[in-house]
């Protein structure tokens, strides 16, 4: 068991945090596993693994229909979890979350419902070129249907969002602003606070793609004032299959349904169908119910966890990797912005990000390489992708530590001519 909250006076006890994840303690390669691909998809401690485990050898049941035991059981787990989840987030009422399969499906809820009933020929949708494909390609694929048009916004060569670009492209044709809260190729923290202010004053709504986000900070979608709002399970140490789309009321209410079946209809008739209210219109066929219990259950982890001193713990491990990156000869770090979060992302000069990554894995460690999902970024900076360590609460000092003592392993083998 975890401890709970710490007081102020108490260190973050690392390895206490790693007994709770099962999944790092073994060995790959012939080493210990040194996991840093957090950003791909993060590890479930022991009580999101049981509360899956629970579901299906103890109540595993459809939700909302049964008119029996295990089904209301399974059913108040199920809302119960969603409750969970609008307290994360801070969210005005419950009804505002939306279970989706993840992001990817809540921002194309978001294309798929509101903007092809609001979007016209002659609107805008502004989005950074550092978001990930998943808040890319929905805007485009609406776009096309409705006449409206994608326009990047500018990124620094430090990986920042270019804030004087978005304000000259802002004006009462943008209807929407896509922007992503931390992004996870380069671990730029956005200043999603202020775009959204500047958006509102054009009267554009704003979604905030938080797939790196709820992993390393709290979020108040209030304090925020955003519009729509989306993050996945996997990322925050819950399971794959759940999402979240929260969305402000007054928009949920007036958009469409996106896909039809059981769960999101009141009556069906050949007549005419009637839909359900928030939050079942958009929730069609039977829910991933294991997945958003086990979501409730990371969110219990999270709650517990003394997070002030998980976030400390991980900044101590990304300035520390910075560091050695930065002295590291061959090494040039991709994206410096200001405010970083939770990634590094590097090349070593005169190697491929998939050799190198290659090399790592046969020492054990997990990074990712490749372009991140994030093309039109890799093509603004005129490379292939980057090596991508990517950390969690879980990792150790020790750990950055044999990936630079691995890298300069693979130096010598890539570049043996190389001092
Ligand atoms: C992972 C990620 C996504 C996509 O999330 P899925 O869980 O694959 O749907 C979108 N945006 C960002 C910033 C991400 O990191």
């Amino acid at each position: 068991m975890n401890s709970g909250p710490a007081s102020a006076t108490t260190p973050f006890d690392v390895e206490a945090v790693r007994a709770e994840f099962p999944i790092l303690d073994q060995q790959v390669n012939g080493h210990p596993l040194v996991y840093l691909d957090n950003a791909a998809t993060s590890q479930k401690p022991k009580a999101v693994i049981d509360a899956i485990c629970d579901y299906y050898t103890g109540y595993n049941s459809n939700v909302h229909r049964g008119a029996h035991f295990l089904a209301d059981k399974a059913t108040r787990r199920f809302e119960q979890a969603r409750h969970k989840a609008a307290a994360f987030i801070n969210s005005p009422r419950v009804e505002q979350v939306i279970w989706t399969r993840g992001t990817t499906e809540a921002i194309n809820l978001v294309a798929n419902s509101w903007a092809a009933s609001n979007l016209g020929p002659g609107d805008r949708v502004l989005v950074p070129a550092l978001e990930h494909h998943s808040n890319i390609v929905p805007w485009q694929m609406v776009a096309q249907r409705t006449g409206a048009r994608v326009h990047p916004i500018a990124v620094t060569g430090d990986g920042e969002i270019d804030l004087a670009a978005l304000e000259a492209g802002l004006d009462e044709r943008v209807k929407l602003i896509a922007v992503g809260h931390i992004s996870n190729a380069l671990g730029t923290v956005n200043p999603v606070q202020t775009i959204i202010a500047l958006g509102h004053n054009v009267g554009a709504k704003v979604l905030i793609d938080g797939a790196q986000a709820v992993a390393h900070t709290p979020v108040d979608v209030q304090a925020l004032d955003c519009d729509f709002y989306a993050f996945s399970g996997h990322k925050m140490f819950g399971p794959t299959g759940i999402g979240v789309l929260w969305g402000r009321e007054s928009l949920l209410s007036a958009m469409p349904p996106w896909q039809g079946g059981g769960e999101m209809i009141e009556t069906v008739s050949f007549d005419g169908t009637t839909y359900q209210g928030l939050p079942y219109r958009f929730e069609a066929g039977t829910p991933d119910i294991a997945g958003a219990i086990g979501l409730g259950a990371a969110i219990d982890y999270l709650n517990a966890l003394d997070r002030a001193g998980a976030a400390a713990h991980e900044t101590a491990l990304l300035d520390r990797a910075i560091e050695q990156a930065e002295s590291f000869p061959g090494v040039q770090r991709i994206g410096q912005a200001h405010q970083v979060a939770g990634v590094l992302s590097f090349l070593l000069e005169g190697a491929h990000p998939a050799d190198v990554g290659m090399l790592l894995d046969q020492q054990g460690i997990a990074v990712r390489t490749g372009h991140h999902c994030a093309q039109p970024l890799m093509t603004q900076y005129h490379i292939p992708g980057t090596v991508r360590a990517s950390f969690a609460f879980y990792n150790t000092t020790d750990e950055v530590d044999r990936l630079f003592e691995a890298l300069t392993k693979v130096k010598h083998m890539l570049l043996p001519e190389v001092k």
